[in-house]
């Protein structure tokens, strides 16, 4: 096992900055030319004049000129956040509720449903993914957005397994959860992370994660995702992987009565499925590959876990 850092060892920033040098001219580029993610003509009727709502945003990438700019072309997207005290809270019309738990919210209420970077702060995502589909109208859509771990602190930890994910749905695991703690103190790259700073501060917060809901449970891949929609009933229309570590999913809701075998999820899962091609990651069919045995110079030359 990869020994734990000692909390008082100082923490190289080298691996960020090296990190954030090789990301920005792609983000600077997708600025200037205001870059939509892969499929976003194909997502955009489910927003435009439509009314949504948001998990744990607002989120610039929604905004006018970044990569999914849902914002200016949707009627109204109202905000949802566990608690009215978090430090991103908006002014947008908003609502207190658990993402995975938003019991308040009436069934069908929403055409779309949005969430950026959330689902991987939640113990129980398959839980708040059949959440989000209750309160959405016949044929609304979910978008979710989560890191790829090649692009972030995360890429020493495995994938998590579908089984994993299903059992805690069926355990109804809660926000208390700390059953991944050991892993992500032991393979978090703090080198990438310099808000956590160092080891015996980043253990602090992780120990109050019901309350902060900064550490990440589990390490989604695409397939994955894919997975999760399908076993919620929903048809997964597009999936786009854009630098600098984004993984972004759109699914619509499925009438009970719709024959599951003729969903588009399985061709969507398919080793030559366009998005593949298109991604700056290595998005292989079934990716089990931890990159735990790389060094973050290793992740950038050898192009295992990023391609060049
Ligand atoms: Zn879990």
């Amino acid at each position: 096992m990869r020994r734990i850092s000692n909390s008082t060892q100082p923490v190289s920033r080298y691996p960020y900055y090296l990190w954030a040098a090789r990301a920005l001219p792609h983000v600077l580029f997708a600025r200037a030319t205001s870059k939509t993610c892969f499929g976003f003509g194909q997502m955009e009727p489910f927003f435009r004049d439509r009314i949504g709502i948001e998990f744990g945003g607002p989120s610039p990438i929604f905004t006018r000129t970044r990569l999914i700019p849902v914002y200016p072309i949707s009627r109204r997207v109202d905000q949802c956040n566990f608690s009215k005290d978090v430090i991103w809270a908006s002014t947008r019309e908003s609502v207190v509720a658990e993402a995975a738990s938003p019991s308040g919210l009436k069934d069908e209420s929403y055409e779309f449903v949005l969430a950026s970077h959330v689902l991987e702060h939640l113990a129980n995502p398959l839980r708040a993914l059949m959440e989000w589909k209750r309160i959405l109208r016949l044929g609304g859509a979910v978008l979710v957005v989560v890191p790829h771990k090649a692009g972030t602190f995360d890429h020493r930890r495995p994938f998590s397994t579908f089984s994993h994910i299903e059992e805690d749905y069926r355990r109804n695991v809660t926000e208390a959860d700390l059953t991944h703690l050991p892993e992500v103190l032991e393979l978090h790259d703090l080198a990438l992370d310099p808000g956590a700073g160092m080891m015996e501060q980043f253990r602090e917060r992780c120990l109050m994660n019901a309350s902060v809901r900064a550490m990440h449970h589990h390490v989604f891949s695409p397939d994955l995702l894919v997975h999760m929609f399908d076993y919620a009933g929903m048809d997964v229309l597009n999936v786009a992987v854009e630098r600098p570590y984004h993984i972004i999913v759109l699914a619509q809701t499925l009438s009970p009565t719709v024959d599951r075998t003729q969903t588009k999820n399985p061709n969507i899962l398919k080793a030559d499925a366009e998005w593949r091609k298109k991604a700056p990651f290595l998005c292989e069919p079934n990716q089990t590959m931890p990159c735990s045995h790389l060094s973050f110079d290793d992740l950038f030359s050898s192009g295992r876990c990023l391609s060049q």
